[in-house]
């Protein structure tokens, strides 16, 4: 057990939940201390949006902002404001009790009074044998063009991406800055993406469409060398010979590491009630990504941090450890029965 004195708040994460739910209880004088992970694979501190280009529906920003940019920016006004930083994975916790213990990476352990979980979303991959292999030696397969597209591996070649949705238009554009080509295979007959982003490949010269279309296979012993490929329609199978794989299907959330403290929802989402952060363990909030798998967006990630500070200062304040200006209407902390409690997802 850590022989420093126990946290007012920690926060778990280092997206744009994490770090507004850190500029705000730094504002109110909490001393906040987040954990904000380290680089593993193609996770990186700073959460997903380490992954995005340009962010054109950011309020605040007429021109486009970098996700880089714009977690760097997020990061340094809640450090401005006297937030602590460890760029450590949190491992494990014990909600068991009060004080709550966080255990990282290399770090003794902390104690807390209040935690905020905004450890967000990972990307998936589709579970072949070949596609971990090649993703974990290099070898031509990755999750993330943002991180890997411009590298010399991918230049000049025929790039595949899997998947419908935003995550993988958004590839896709990206990838036509390198590729010779860009075929994107869909399982269906037309993309769940939005409409002007999915307008965007289907009128890129560079994108051609592979629809009604699952990989099955990947060539290639060291690096890549094609796809199996099966018709979902006719059960047909065919090669498609590419330089690299980009798989962009989706994500989940990183609530592993709670062991199943808190309740979750049937995707591992952590549940929260109704408007709120409070999770089912009193003085335990969560934010972000980690609670939604609606809505999924910078600006909706950062509301909620806000929310998870709020909440957390208030729930401080009426077990007499801070001062909240809004301890009057906290009468008593929030206790939400399983039952009402909002089933997201
Ligand atoms: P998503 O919307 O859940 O789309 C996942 C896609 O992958 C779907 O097309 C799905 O197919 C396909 N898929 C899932 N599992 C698969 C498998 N095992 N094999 C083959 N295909 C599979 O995920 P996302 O694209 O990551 O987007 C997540 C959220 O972030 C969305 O709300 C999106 O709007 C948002 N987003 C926004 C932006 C932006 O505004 N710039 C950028 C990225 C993401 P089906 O269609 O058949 O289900």
């Amino acid at each position: 057990m850590s022989a420093s004195p126990t946290e007012a708040i920690a926060i778990i994460g280092s997206g744009p939940a994490a770090w507004t739910a850190a500029i705000y209880a730094a504002r109110a004088s909490l001393n906040p201390i987040v954990f904000e992970g380290e680089p593993i694979g193609t996770e990186l501190p700073g959460g997903q949006l380490m992954l995005t280009t340009e962010i054109e529906n950011f309020p605040g920003f007429p021109e486009p902002v970098t996700g880089p940019d714009l977690m760097a920016k997020m990061k340094q006004q809640a450090e401005h404001y006297g937030t602590r930083v460890v760029s450590e994975l949190v491992r494990s916790v014990d909600l068991s009790q009060q004080p709550f213990v966080l255990t990282p990476s290399y770090s003794a352990p902390v104690t807390a009074h209040t935690v905020v979980i905004a450890t967000g979303a990972s990307a998936k991959w589709i579970g072949l044998d070949n596609e971990i292999r090649l993703a974990k030696s290099g070898g031509g397969v990755s999750a993330c063009a943002v991180c890997d597209g411009a590298l010399p591996h991918y230049r000049n070649k025929r790039l595949a991406v899997v998947g419908g949705g935003d995550t993988a238009m958004e590839e896709s554009l990206y990838l036509t800055k390198f590729a010779s080509e860009v075929i994107v295979i869909h399982r269906k007959d037309k993309f769940r993406a939005s409409k002007v982003m999915a307008d965007r490949v289907l009128n890129h010269p560079k994108v051609r469409v592979e629809w009604n279309t699952v990989v099955t296979d990947i060539h290639g012993a060291d690096e890549i060398t094609g796809l199996q490929l099966q018709d979902t329609v006719t059960g047909a199978q065919r090669t498609l010979d590419v330089g690299g794989l980009f798989v962009a299907i989706g994500h989940a959330p990183n609530t592993g590491f709670l062991g199943g403290q808190l309740d979750l929802t049937p995707f591992n989402y952590i549940k929260v009630a109704p408007w709120r952060t409070v999770t089912s363990i009193p003085g335990v909030f969560a934010a972000g990504d980690a609670i939604d798998d609606y809505y999924r967006q910078a600006i909706t990630s950062a509301g909620t941090g806000c929310m998870a500070a709020l909440e957390a200062e208030r729930w401080l304040a009426h077990h007499g450890i801070g001062q909240s200006p809004m301890l009057d209407t906290a009468v008593a902390p929030v206790v939400i029965p399983a039952d009402d409690m909002m089933q997201v997802g």
